[in-house]
C-alpha cells in the first residue's frame, strides 16, 4: 500500500477532492493574466495513454493509464446525470473512439480541454452514481501510474441530498476561470486596447461552434469543432480585410466556451451581429439530408428537424460538464422580450440575406431558413444568427466542408451577406432621423 494515495470519499458527498483542489486554480489564475504557457511553446503536460472500464451496473471502474501522477478534483451533475473530473492540462493520446462506448454505470465519456492549463473529463451516467473511491496510484510493477474512479450505484434521493451537501462554490471557480477565460480571449484577438482612440466599426462576433472536449458532430474522422473553427478563422480574415468592421471571435483555438459566455461576449462587446457557424448531421439510418441552413431564434421550432438541432447543440455545455441548473434565470423578461422583438427582425433580415447570398455558392437544404431555441442566439440586443454549413453525416457536403476551394467561395458569400445586412441597416437609420 505504500505510495498509493487512496482517498476514501464520504458516500454524502458526490464531491471528492482528490489531493488537493489546487490543481486547477493556478492554470485558471494564470490564464487570466494572459497565460504566457498559452502560445505554442511546447509544454510538457502529462500524457495520458491508455483507459479501461471494468464493472457491473452496480460498480463500475475507471482507470486512465498517465506518465506521472496528478492531481485532480470530482464532482456529479445532476439532470443529466453526470461525474465530472478536472484535471490540469493533459495531453490525451487514447485510441480513437474512446469514451464513445461505455460499460455499466458508465454511459459514456468524453475528454479534452476545458480552458488552458485544465483537462476534463465527463462521464454520462446510465443513472443516479456516487464516486465510492478515487486514486492516483503510483508507476508499480511495470504498471505507469493510474487514476481510478469506482463509481457505484445509489438511487436519486441520495444522489441528490448529496449534490446538497457538496458546496456549490467547489464548483464557481472553474466556470469563474472559464469567464476571464473568454474575456482573455475577446482581449487576445487585439481588439480591446483601450490606450487607442475609440473604434466606432460595427462589431461583428463570429463564433465556431463547439471546441475543446466538445467536438460536436462527428463523422469520418472530421470533426464539427474543426471544421467551423477553419470556416470562421477565414470568415474573420475576410471580414477583416474590408476593414469595414471589427471582427471578434469567441474563440481561435480549440477550448471549449460556454454557450452563455458566447452570448456575453456578444453583449459585452455591443455586437451589432452574432454569426454562430456550425455543421450538422444525422445520425445513420435517419435519411440523408444534405446543404446549409440557417437558423435563426425562436421560442417555437419551425419544425422537428430544427428542433433536434437546437436540442443538440444546447447540449454543449452539458457535455462540458457545465452546471445547467446553475444557469442565472432572465431577470426582466419583459424588458428582454420588447428587445427581442426588433433584434429578431434585424435576425431575420439577415438570415434572408444570407441565404440570397449563400445559395449562389453552397448547395442549400431544400428548407434553408429555420428556427428553434438556440441558446447561443439569445442575446436580447445582438441580431443573432446560426448558420449550419452542411451535414458532415452526407459524404458530398462533407467533401465541401474540408475543401479549401467550397470554403473560400463561401466564406466570399457570407461576407457580402454581412456587408449588404450593414448597407441595409445604415440607410434604414438615416431614415429614420
Ligand atoms: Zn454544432
Amino acid at each position: 500500500m505504500a505510495g498509493r494515495a487512496n482517498h476514501r470519499v464520504l458516500l454524502a458527498a458526490a464531491v471528492v477532492c482528490a489531493a488537493a483542489m489546487c490543481g486547477l486554480a493556478p492554470a485558471a489564475v494564470r490564464a487570466a493574466e494572459g497565460d504566457p504557457l498559452r502560445p505554442s511553446v511546447a509544454v510538457n503536460f502529462p500524457i495520458a495513454s491508455d483507459v479501461r472500464l471494468a464493472g457491473d451496473v452496480k460498480q463500475t471502474r475507471f482507470i486512465l493509464d498517465l506518465d506521472r501522477n496528478i492531481q485532480f478534483r470530482a464532482f456529479a451533475l445532476a439532470d443529466p446525470y453526470r461525474v465530472v473530473v478536472d484535471l490540469p492540462q493533459v495531453t490525451f493520446q487514447l485510441a480513437a473512439g474512446a469514451g464513445t462506448t461505455g460499460r455499466g454505470l458508465i454511459k459514456a465519456f468524453r475528454y479534452g480541454l476545458v480552458m488552458p492549463g485544465g483537462s476534463r473529463i465527463v462521464f454520462d451516467l446510465a443513472g443516479p452514481a456516487k464516486i465510492e473511491k478515487s486514486y492516483v496510484l503510483d508507476a508499480a510493477n511495470g504498471q505507469p501510474p493510474r487514476l481510478v474512479l469506482e463509481f457505484e450505484a445509489v438511487d436519486r434521493t441520495t444522489f441528490v441530498q448529496s449534490l446538497a451537501v457538496e458546496g456549490r462554490p467547489d464548483l464557481r471557480p472553474a466556470i469563474g476561470a472559464a469567464d476571464t477565460v473568454a474575456t482573455a480571449a475577446v482581449e487576445a484577438t487585439g481588439t480591446a486596447k483601450p490606450a487607442e482612440p475609440p473604434d466606432k466599426r460595427p462589431v461583428v462576433v463570429i463564433d465556431p461552434g463547439h471546441g475543446g472536449i466538445d467536438n460536436g458532430t462527428q463523422a469520418s474522422g472530421e470533426s464539427e469543432k474543426n471544421l467551423v473553427l477553419g470556416f470562421a478563422l477565414a470568415l474573420r480574415d475576410r471580414v477583416e480585410k474590408a476593414g469595414k468592421y471589427r471582427v471578434v471571435m469567441t474563440r481561435t483555438d480549440d477550448t471549449f466556451i460556454p454557450l452563455a459566455d458566447r452570448v456575453r461576449i456578444a453583449r459585452n462587446q455591443s455586437a451589432a451581429l452574432l454569426v454562430s457557424i456550425h455543421a450538422d448531421a444525422l445520425p445513420r439510418g435517419e435519411g440523408d439530408a444534405r446543404g446549409a441552413t440557417i437558423y435563426t431564434l425562436s421560442d417555437k421550432a419551425s419544425d422537428a428537424e430544427a428542433e433536434r438541432l437546437a436540442e443538440l447543440e444546447n447540449r454543449a455545455d452539458a457535455i462540458a460538464g457545465v452546471n445547467l441548473t446553475e444557469e442565472p434565470t432572465d431577470v426582466a423578461d419583459i424588458l428582454i422580450d420588447l428587445a427581442q422583438r426588433e433584434t429578431r427582425t434585424f435576425s431575420n433580415r439577415f438570415a434572408r440575406l444570407l441565404k440570397n447570398e449563400m445559395k449562389t455558392t453552397a448547395r442549400m437544404h431544400k428548407h434553408p431558413l429555420k428556427s428553434a431555441g438556440f441558446k447561443v442566439l439569445k442575446a436580447p440586443d445582438v441580431p443573432s444568427v446560426l448558420i449550419e454549413l452542411g451535414y458532415v453525416s452526407n459524404k458530398s457536403d462533407l467533401e465541401h466542408l474540408v475543401s479549401d476551394n467550397w470554403r473560400s467561395r463561401t466564406v466570399g458569400s457570407v461576407a457580402q451577406a454581412i456587408d449588404a445586412f450593414f448597407a441595409k441597416r445604415m440607410v434604414s437609420a438615416g431614415s429614420a432621423n
